[in-house]
C-alpha cells in the first residue's frame, strides 16, 4: 500500500466505525499554524507524538504526584500518573466508541504544567504571581508557548481544549475531553489510596464503608467499577458521567482523602518546606531575572517578569528545585 494512502484510510475507519457523538479528526478546527498532513498519521495521533517527545513530558518523571520527591521506587510520580489516567481514559472511550486518539493526546498532554512539589508549589505560585496560576492554565501555556523553546507545539484546538478544561471544575468542549477529566479523578483518586497505603498513612481498613461496597474491596476491582459505571451510564447520551449513587460515592471517597491524606499534618510538615522553597526560587530569579536561560526571557515584554520567573519555576523537577536551592541559598563548605 502506498504510504500516502494510510492516513485518509484512518480517517475514514473514524467515519465508520466511531460514535455520531464522536469527534472526527477530519471535523478538527485544527491548528494555530496549519501545518502540510503526515501521510501516515492523523492530526490527533501526531499531536500525541509531540507531547511524547517534548521536554515537559520527560520531566513529569521526577515530578511530585502526592509524595514529595519520593525514595521508594513504587510511588507515583506525575509520569505515572499521567500513564494511568491515560489508559483509564482510553478504555472509556474506545468502550463508548468516541476518538480513542483524541482522548490519548489529551491526556498525555493534561498535567504538563504541574509545578514541582505538586499542589504545594502551585499554590505557592498562585499567591506570588500577579493574575494567578493554575496548573491547567499552565499546562496550555506549557503546548502553546513554551515547549520547542518558545514556539509551542502548536497542537489542534480540540487537544488545546481538553488540557484546559481537564479540572472538575471546567467543561471540555468535546466528550472526549471529558473522559480525561473523570479519568483524571478516577486514577488519582485510587492511586493516591493505594501509595497512602504504601506509605503507612492509611490502611485498608479504614477506607470509608460505603465506598468499599459500591466500588469494590480492592485496587483494580475499584477503578474496574469506575470505569464500567461510567461506560454503561454514559452510552446513548450526550454527556459522559457516573449514575448518581456512584457520583455520591465517589465524593465521599474524595472528601475522606482529602481529610485523611492531602491534609495530614504528617504530610503538610514537608509541603511547608517545599512551599519556602519555590517562594524562595521565586524572590532570587525575579531580582535576577538575567539568570533566566534565553528561551523563557523572550516573554518578558509580552507577559511581564512574574509569569516568566513562574514558568521557569514551574517548568523545574522536584530535585531540580531543590538542588537550585541548595546552590544558591546553602553554603558549600571547603573541599
Ligand atoms: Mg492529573
Amino acid at each position: 500500500m502506498e504510504t500516502r494512502c494510510i492516513r485518509i484510510m484512518r480517517e475514514e475507519l473514524e467515519r465508520q466505525t466511531l460514535s455520531s457523538r464522536a469527534m472526527l479528526v477530519v471535523n478538527t478546527k485544527g491548528r494555530e499554524r496549519p501545518l502540510p498532513l503526515c501521510p501516515l498519521r492523523t492530526e490527533f495521533v501526531r499531536d500525541r507524538d509531540r507531547i511524547l517527545h517534548c521536554k515537559s513530558f520527560r520531566r513529569l518523571k521526577h515530578k511530585t504526584q502526592v509524595f514529595l520527591a519520593p525514595q521508594g521506587d513504587h510511588y507515583r510520580t506525575r509520569l505515572t500518573h499521567t500513564l494511568e489516567v491515560t489508559q483509564i481514559a482510553r478504555t472509556i472511550a474506545r468502550s463508548l466508541l468516541l476518538n480513542e486518539d483524541l482522548t490519548e493526546a489529551i491526556a498525555m498532554g493534561h498535567d504538563l504544567g504541574h509545578t514541582p512539589f505538586g499542589h504545594a508549589g502551585e499554590h505557592v505560585l498562585n499567591g506570588l504571581v500577579a493574575g494567578g496560576f493554575e496548573h491547567n492554565l499552565q499546562s496550555l501555556r506549557v503546548v502553546d508557548r513554551l515547549e520547542y523553546e518558545g514556539k509551542g507545539l502548536n497542537l489542534t484546538f480540540e487537544v488545546r481544549d481538553g488540557i484546559v478544561n481537564h479540572k472538575k471544575s471546567g467543561r471540555a468542549a468535546t466528550l472526549e475531553g471529558r473522559i480525561v477529566s473523570f479519568a483524571d479523578r478516577i486514577a488519582y483518586i485510587n492511586h493516591d489510596i493505594d501509595d497512602a497505603i504504601r506509605a503507612g498513612v492509611l490502611r485498608e481498613e479504614e477506607l470509608p464503608k460505603s465506598c468499599v461496597e459500591c466500588f469494590g474491596d480492592s485496587h483494580g476491582h475499584r477503578i474496574n467499577t469506575m470505569i464500567t459505571s461510567i461506560v454503561s451510564n454514559s452510552a446513548d447520551k450526550d454527556e459522559v458521567g457516573f449514575p448518581e449513587d456512584m457520583s455520591r460515592e465517589f465524593d465521599v471517597f474524595r472528601d475522606f482523602m482529602f481529610q485523611k491524606v492531602y491534609l495530614n499534618p504528617a504530610a503538610k510538615r514537608e509541603e511547608n518546606k517545599a512551599m519556602r522553597v519555590i517562594e524562595e526560587l521565586f524572590h532570587y530569579y525575579r531580582t535576577h531575572i538575567d539568570d533566566l536561560p534565553p528561551e523563557f526571557l523572550q516573554f518578558i515584554e509580552s507577559d511581564g517578569k512574574d509569569r516568566v520567573v513562574a514558568d521557569y519555576i514551574a517548568c523545574m523537577t522536584d530535585n531540580y528545585a531543590i538542588r537550585d536551592y541548595e546552590r544558591l541559598f546553602v553554603p558549600l563548605s571547603w573541599g
